[in-house]
């Protein structure tokens, strides 16, 4: 199949479920080109009336808590009890610099990727969040359009991204070692309070009883931590991927919890607000972009920059200053 489909080769394939047109697409979206970048906005039009029918699960621990090994086995129980689809997409916000991958370069989820009912897509690393929030969101309609029942966003609990993947999906997963050191826990600490459920992993052999201490105590420090307005309280359990136990509970509770928001109405309320950040995010960077464009910018900001530093200008003057000139710039370029 050649490289680049046109829009119709795109859409129909991605609406009969054809993974390799949908890993395509994913391509297309995540092109910086210009040109890929209006069939890709297309495209997206085209499916959105198709997406939505799914359950958008976040999922992120740090390196080494057992992620892919989870994704795996969470994955194959999902396709083999309950016969539904499942698209991972994975978000790693490495640096362009090392172009290195934190979520590893070796093959991950080997037995899943070889399963027709999954789709298993790595996210273009190295990108600023906000360019990789925009593509994941547009990636995750593309594999509802293409019949994916389940999408799950994976991350490393290490940064920004979280909030971001927090934004994009229904049900946040945080997956935790017991007995890790206080540093550790300390970062984990506002990622913790986004969780819907946590899982403490590897909860078998020596590590069980540490492991069903740790639940006891996660369980408490989530009660206090946040009274949701959803009316769900954050669970935690214990799993291990090894033995594969503990995995049901996980996704009864994921049903348990859609079920809930269905019922109260906030599971469409929250996905509408989610569309509406997108937009508001979109306009966000859209408008950043047009202003670094400004030719007389650069100039502008070095004078501006040393008014600041001298003290002639407080730095929110000064920011208002190149808002009014970019205003008034537009407004020139309007009348030529
Ligand atoms: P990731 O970096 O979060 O994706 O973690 P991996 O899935 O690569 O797992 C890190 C290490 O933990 C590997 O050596 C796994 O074999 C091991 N591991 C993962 N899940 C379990 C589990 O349920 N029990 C035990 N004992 N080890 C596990």
């Amino acid at each position: 199949m050649k490289a680049r489909l046109n829009l119709q080769e795109y859409t129909n394939g991605i609406l009969q479920g054809d993974r390799v047109v949908l890993a395509k697409a994913i391509t297309l979206i995540e092109s910086q080109l210009s040109s890929d970048r209006i069939i890709a906005d297309q495209l997206v039009e085209k499916v959105l009336p198709h997406s939505g029918n799914s359950i958008r699960i976040g999922i992120t621990g740090v390196p080494g808590v057992g992620k892919s090994t989870f994704i795996e086995v969470f994955g194959k129980y999902i396709i083999d009890e309950h016969k539904k689809k499942i698209a991972i997409l994975t978000v790693d916000p490495s640096s362009p610099l090392t172009k290195g991958s934190i979520l590893g370069d070796k093959t991950r989820m080997e037995e899943l990727s070889k399963n027709s009912m999954a789709f298993i897509r790595p996210s273009a690393s190295g990108e600023a969040v906000g360019g990789v929030t925009h593509r994941t969101r547009e990636a995750i309609h593309l594999c509802e359009a293409a019949g994916f029942d389940v999408i799950l966003v994976e991350t490393v609990g290490v940064g920004q991204s979280e909030i971001a993947v927090k934004k994009s999906v229904d049900f946040f997963l945080l997956l935790m070692l017991a007995g890790a050191g206080d540093e550790l826990q300390g970062i984990k600490k506002g990622i913790m309070e986004m969780a819907d459920a946590i899982a403490i992993t590897k909860a078998d052999g020596d590590n069980k009883f540490k492991a069903h201490e740790a639940r006891a105590e996660y369980q408490h420090a989530l009660h206090l931590v946040r009274p949701d307005s959803s009316g769900w309280l954050p669970k935690v359990f214990t799993c291990s991927a090894v033995l594969s136990e503990g995995i049901d509970s996980i996704w009864n509770a994921i049903l348990e919890f859609q079920q809930l928001l269905i019922s109260n109405g906030i599971f469409e309320t929250r996905r509408q607000r989610q569309q509406v950040e997108w937009m508001h995010e979109c306009f966000d960077q859209l408008f950043k972009m047009e202003f670094q464009k400004s030719p007389w910018l650069h100039e502008k900001k070095s004078s501006l920059e040393s008014d600041v530093l001298a003290k002639k200008i407080t730095p929110y003057q000064a920011a208002q200053t190149m808002l009014k000139e970019f205003i008034h710039s537009l407004r020139g370029s309007n009348q030529t």
